[in-house]
């Protein structure tokens, strides 16, 4: 079975082709850049997306060597994310799904990000660090559905490093960066605000001291003063929750899960409690459509769900612990 993935939650226009064995047959994506020291304007996005999307579609059927005559299943990203971005993947998979009289499936992106990372890392049940430019939150498997042990009060990792790139001048997204500043930096912590409370984390006060220092401080100073903070919240609530559940596997997705800083930190803490670390591959990360594929496969092939046309939907905002994930036992 082939499945046509959509992704388009935010910056990212994807489309992929995944087979029931979780391949990847083709992964094609284009990301819309926000101007320098701008974040991402979602008309913009959107317009960029609807440009693009055609040549997407024709370069990932053409890299799969497949035609539409051979998908049999379209999977699209219904939210959570950017109202004018996802309308332009839902009317995508829409109109080739009603053309091409192919079963729609609504797929949550977070979801996506989840069930990619499992099948490519091999873990098969892992206490996830859902790190991203959307989420910042711990969660575990448990009676059906991905459960939430701890979250930001605020904004996500992503929005942290982003924001803060902006303030310096650089175009979003802006984590990769930073974390290059970071590396040139002799290793001089500045004092920041460092906020945990029970699992959960908040990053805004760190995000404003941060801007402060730039102006008095060496900038990769700062860059890694702020990794080394943001990534010690995360490992601490990480470790808090591997205690509570007994968890022998790690993993850590989203576009966050690039930085080797942030895994080298996570890696001591899991030696510490005796449990394997998953990384998803650098490449599938970020925002992609083989995570909406492989999603929308797993859940077509256990219980046939699928939309109508006209029953399609988006939700900007969808909670990934609302949803039913009837396949993982
Ligand atoms: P996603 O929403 O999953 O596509 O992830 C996008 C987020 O990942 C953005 O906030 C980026 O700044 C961030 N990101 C990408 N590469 C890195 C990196 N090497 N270190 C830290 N954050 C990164
Ligand atoms: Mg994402």
């Amino acid at each position: 079975m082939l499945c046509l993935g959509i992704e388009s939650t935010a910056h990212t226009f994807g489309c992929s082709m995944v087979n029931s064995k979780g391949s990847v047959l083709s992964d094609v994506r284009d990301i819309y850049k926000a101007p320098e020291g701008e974040g991402i304007h979602p008309r913009e996005a959107s317009r960029h997306h609807m440009e693009i999307s055609s040549i997407v579609l024709q370069q990932s059927l053409q890299s799969a060597g497949v035609s539409m005559k051979d998908v049999d299943i379209i999977g699209y990203s219904a939210g959570p994310g950017l109202g004018p971005c996802l309308r332009v993947g839902a009317v995508v998979a829409r109109t080739v799904a009603g053309f091409y009289k192919k079963p729609l499936v609504p797929v949550n992106h977070a979801l996506g990000h989840l069930e990619l990372g499992t099948v490519l890392t091999g873990a098969s049940d892992p206490l996830v660090l859902l790190v991203s430019g959307g989420h910042t939150m711990t969660l575990a498997f448990s009676h059906g559905r991905w459960r939430v042990f701890g979250e930001t009060l605020d904004i996500t990792v992503g929005q942290l490093l982003d924001q803060f790139g902006r303030a310096l001048g650089f175009a979003s997204p802006c984590g990769g960066r930073i974390e290059q500043l970071a590396i040139q930096s002799a290793g001089k912590y500045l004092q920041l605000p460092y906020v945990i409370k029970g699992n959960d984390v908040s990053f805004s006060g760190l995000l404003t001291a941060a801007i402060k220092l730039t102006e008095k401080f060496y900038t990769p100073d700062v860059c890694y003063s702020l990794q080394e903070t943001a990534f010690a919240m995360l490992a601490e609530a990480v470790e808090r929750a591997l205690s509570f559940s007994g968890k022998r596997e790690m993993m850590i997705v989203g576009g966050v899960a690039a930085n080797r800083r942030l895994a080298k930190i996570l890696e001591a803490s899991c030696s510490r409690h005796g449990t394997k670390l998953f990384v998803c591959p650098l490449k599938f990360a970020g925002d992609n459509g083989s995570q909406i594929a492989w999603t929308a496969l797993q859940e077509y092939q256990d219980s046939k769900t699928h939309v109508r046309v006209e029953d399609s939907f988006i939700k900007q905002s969808w909670r990934l612990d609302t949803v039913d994930v009837s396949w993982r036992r």
